[in-house]
């Protein structure tokens, strides 16, 4: 049996980071495509959002452990099911992304609700309407040697938690504006 101690199981949130982006990209996914999202989102109930805060929140919640395994697992499925690398029913399944497996679904609300439950109600709009880099990973799915059935949710529910947390990142300045204090840096939201 392989020495178990020679493996490596944790990593910092840098390396995490870095991990997730490279790992994305791989996979066809930039940041910026994922933000992006986000911003659409958000821009509709919260007024001088900028894309930085929604890149700033995208980068903060791939260097999380929980994200970090979601992430790297959710490509590998898609990758293993590109390969025909399950046995038995699941690997059509996964493959051609059956409308009523939900596991990927159940991952992405994991994700979604890091910053409060009005995140998973993103997640269902994103899941629901497709756009941007989701509606992208969807259609190239439907093409042959392609899987993005878990890769889609997972950008989807990044997006939602990113726009979720520049709803919180704002909401904390205004409460801070109104006690009269300056930015907040304790709380690191
Ligand atoms: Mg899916």
């Amino acid at each position: 049996m392989a020495d178990k101690k020679a493996k490596k199981l944790i990593y910092t949130r840098h390396e995490m980071f870095e991990l997730n982006k490279k790992l994305l990209l791989k996979r066809g996914v930039t940041l910026e495509s994922i933000a992006e999202i986000s911003f659409n989102q958000q821009a509709k109930y919260t007024d001088n959002i900028s894309r930085d805060i929604c890149l700033e929140s995208v980068e903060k919640i791939l260097s999380l452990r929980d994200v970090f395994h979601h992430v790297q697992l959710a490509a590998e499925i898609d990758r293993l099911a590109e390969e025909g690398m399950f046995q038995g029913p699941i690997q059509d399944i996964i493959y051609e992304d059956l409308g009523l497996f939900g596991i990927d679904e159940t991952m992405g609300l994991d994700v979604s609700g890091l910053y409060g439950t009005i995140g998973q109600t993103n997640f269902g709009d994103i899941d629901v309407n497709n756009h941007g880099i989701v509606k992208r990973l969807n259609d190239a799915g439907k093409e042959d040697g392609i899987c993005h059935t878990f890769l889609d949710d997972i950008v989807g529910a990044i997006a939602a938690a990113a726009s979720t947390r520049v709803a919180q990142v704002m909401s904390e300045e205004t409460a801070h504006e109104e006690t009269g204090l300056k930015r907040f840096s304790i709380f690191d939201l």
